[in-house]
């Protein structure tokens, strides 16, 4: 059994199940708790700066995503 881990919180994610318990954003495992964060930062970036543009979409939840992971 693989053993995956959160890369924004590291925690490790028991019994994981891949769009069960977990979500893979690009490259990330990200658990539900994280990825529902992830989410709604997202969303709030993007209707704050309305029209938002699906490529300028990409690149908030890239660059939101690589912050929660630490990096
Ligand atoms: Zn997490």
């Amino acid at each position: 059994m693989t053993v995956i881990s959160c890369d924004a919180c590291k925690k490790h994610i028991p019994g994981a199940r891949k769009d069960v318990n977990y979500v893979t954003i690009l490259d990330k495992d990200i658990c539900m708790p994280c990825s529902e964060k992830l989410l709604e930062t997202t969303k709030r970036h993007a209707a704050a700066h309305a029209p938002f543009a699906f490529r300028d979409y990409q690149a908030t939840l890239q660059r939101d995503l690589a912050k929660m992971c630490g990096r």
